[in-house]
């Protein structure tokens, strides 16, 4: 797989050609804030190599994934978020899916409903 989709709006934003808030940045992950944002805290952690989503996932990406978790897991810490949190990440269209570049969304700050919509 290549690592870049030129028509990708999240590699874009990886590259630096649109501007993101970014909160973490390191050799494999990066994240940043929401655009739209859905709870006090929403940043979106992703993988900087293109990844449509997590249905093209398999064991060799075990590494990147647990990478994933760690940087999510960090900034919960940093936001405060001790009482809890959500991780979300939306596959395909009937999920709701609209940037096919995997990513995470970290949701916190506020309670949150069951089932989701
Ligand atoms: P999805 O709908 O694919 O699960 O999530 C895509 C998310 O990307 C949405 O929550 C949307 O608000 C966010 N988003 C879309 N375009 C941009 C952008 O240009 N910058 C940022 N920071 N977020 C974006
Ligand atoms: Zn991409």
């Amino acid at each position: 797989m290549d690592d870049r989709d030129p028509e990708c709006l999240f590699c874009r934003i990886v590259a630096g050609e649109i501007p993101s808030d970014r909160v973490h940045e390191d050799d494999d992950v990066v994240a940043f804030r929401d655009i739209n944002p859905q709870a006090p805290t929403h940043v979106l952690v992703i993988p900087r190599r293109h990844i449509p989503d997590a249905h093209a996932l398999g064991a060799a990406d075990g590494p990147i994934l647990a990478r994933l978790f760690e940087v999510t897991s960090r900034l919960a810490d940093e936001a405060g978020l001790a009482n809890g949190y959500r991780v979300v990440t939306n596959v395909g269209p009937d999920a709701g899916q609209t940037v096919f570049h995997l990513h995470f969304h970290l949701l916190g700050g506020r309670t949150m409903g069951w089932p989701p919509g």
